[in-house]
């Protein structure tokens, strides 16, 4: 009776409010509980099959580690290792604007899973003791509401059982990161956080939470402000991988 009933609440919410793929727009059938259609959501892909062993970026030709991390270059990134769910492609690009500006809270809800399961893939990063979402500046926080890096881990959370820990403030509100090059972007985020709590972060190993994960700048100067405080260890777990 119970399933009936639900059924028929589903059924009035589609009449009231039909839903569309967030990527291709296309009718979603009242069933449908998901965000994409069957083709878009055929379309999601994970990095890989061959990444790099710390960034997770995708390698091409193979090997274990990209340019930027080859070598004795990879002792000198704080953040130690880079893992994301999905490829940045049509579909979860969609997704992720619908999660940050168009306001779709509940995407978060279909990120978690595939970062968990990210997350169960890289054994090491399980040690961490608390995810830290990657902060927004407090303007733009005014402005959108809620950080959409703070709502995926909420959700990772329930799932991992490893709890958050707001350590980071960011105190310059920089310009949006998406038309600047490699250089640019590290320039533009370089001192751009600070921790607060060094006390509560010492010793700890941690996993960044974002959204998106480009170049890793943004992760690389979270990373060494968390190192200053004392952390043991980041990790860092992104919804897509640009
Ligand atoms: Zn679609
Ligand atoms: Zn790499």
């Amino acid at each position: 009776m119970k399933k009936f009933l639900v059924k028929i609440k589903n059924l009035i919410l589609y009449l009231l409010f039909p839903r569309t793929c967030f990527c291709c727009g296309i009718d979603l059938p009242a069933k449908e509980q998901g965000f994409l259609c069957k083709e878009c959501l055929k379309k999601l892909k994970k990095p890989g099959p061959i990444i790099c062993q710390r960034c997770g970026i995708t390698l091409k030709d193979g090997g274990a580690h990209c340019f930027n991390c080859r070598g004795t270059k990879a002792k000198h990134f704080k953040c130690s290792l880079i893992r994301s769910a999905l490829d940045f492609n049509e579909p979860s690009r969609s997704l992720i604007h619908g999660l940050k500006y168009e306001k779709y809270t509940n995407i978060a809800k279909f990120f978690a899973p595939l970062m968990y399961k990210t997350l169960l893939e890289n054994p090491n990063m399980l040690e961490a003791e608390y995810f830290v979402p990657v902060p927004i500046h407090k303007k733009r926080f005014k402005k959108r509401g809620f950080n959409q890096a703070e709502v995926l881990a909420r959700e990772l959370s329930a799932l991992a059982d490893i709890p958050i820990l707001n350590a980071l403030e960011r105190i310059k509100n920089t310009k949006s990161q998406t038309k600047l090059t490699k250089k640019q972007r590290a320039e533009n985020i370089k001192e751009a956080f600070t921790c607060q709590i060094p006390s509560e972060i010492k010793k700890k190993a941690v996993i960044l939470i974002d959204d998106v994960c480009t170049t890793g700048a943004t992760l690389e100067e979270c990373a060494k402000v968390l190192k200053k405080a004392g952390a043991r260890e980041v990790y860092a777990l992104c919804a897509t991988k640009e």
